[in-house]
């Protein structure tokens, strides 16, 4: 079963929630964790893998020759992403903005248009204790985000526990992330600006047709402002990481939970029992 963790915004803790329920899988069931916030990936500072193989992603960038093109402007067109452009004699490409569609080189009537390799990142594979572990990493420079994204998730196997740490948001690169996910868990802390990006996250994960549910991080006494929108919206709230400064300072130190806590293991245990009754 695919179950991928998302948030609506960054820094509620969505990684420590991947994190410890690979941790507290891993003894009864085959685990792999899916790093897709490629854009940060940070699990790996909890999970410490060793990684075996680390592999240069690229995708193909067009190439124009000049003295086949007829400036016919129509690679510019068809180009959603403004990464070609006719400007005057010349024909100017923009590599960090493409998407290596192939858009381009399909349409160009001349046939003035090849395509070069470009890297937009790497992917690392290993294990982490025996959770297998893949981390994508996006080259600073590349706005490939959700290509890379779904290349990581092109190397998923087919394990019990296949957890996705998606990248905030919900944009295009978590769209990528999270399509076709058996269940989504949307991690949201109990303030306003929480709600808000959780009630978007909301409407992205029900347009995907996903089944979700909610986990409430740093939960104090303001959790009800997401107690009420869940309950008027039928979404199951499925946990609740009460507000601790210790487990800040777990998180600050890369401690996983479970492994400060023993305690919380049968906790993420309970609760991907509940996601797989909840996604039959
Ligand atoms: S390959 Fe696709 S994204 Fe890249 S320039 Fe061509 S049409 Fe645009
Ligand atoms: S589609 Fe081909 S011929 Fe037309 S402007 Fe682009 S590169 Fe030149």
């Amino acid at each position: 079963m695919i179950v991928a963790i998302a948030s609506g915004k960054g820094g509620t803790g969505k990684t420590t929630i991947a994190v410890n329920m690979a941790l507290s899988l891993r003894k009864h069931k085959t685990v792999q964790l899916l790093d897709c916030d490629v854009e940060e990936p940070n699990a790996a500072i909890f999970l410490n893998p060793k990684f075996d193989a680390e592999e240069e992603i690229s995708i193909p960038i067009p190439s124009v020759d000049n003295e086949l093109c007829n400036l016919c402007g129509r690679c510019a067109e068809v180009c959603f992403f403004h990464a070609i452009a006719v400007l005057g004699n010349h024909v100017l490409t923009f590599p960090e903005l493409c998407h290596g569609c192939g858009g381009c080189t399909l349409f160009c009537p001349t046939g003035a248009i090849t395509e070069k390799p470009e890297t937009i990142g790497t992917i690392a594979t290993g294990y982490a204790q025996d959770i297998s572990f893949i981390q994508g990493r996006l080259k600073p420079s590349s706005t490939a985000t959700a290509t890379l994204i779904k290349e990581v998730r092109r190397r998923a196997a087919d394990l019990d526990a296949v957890l996705i740490d998606a990248p905030p948001g919900t944009s295009c690169p978590v769209v990528a992330s999270v399509n076709k996910a058996d269940f989504c868990l949307l991690v949201t802390e109990p303030t306003p600006f929480g709600l808000n990006d959780l009630m978007l996250a909301v409407d992205m994960v029900r347009t995907l047709n996903i089944p979700l549910g909610v986990i409430i991080n740093r939960s104090d006494e303001n959790d009800d402002i997401i107690k009420e929108y869940c309950g008027k919206n039928d979404i199951p709230i499925l946990m609740s990481i009460p507000f601790q400064r210790q487990y800040a300072a777990y998180y600050a130190q890369g401690i996983p939970l479970v492994e400060a806590d023993p305690e919380w293991e049968q906790a993420f245990q309970n609760l991907w029992d509940d996601i797989e009754r909840r996604s039959r």
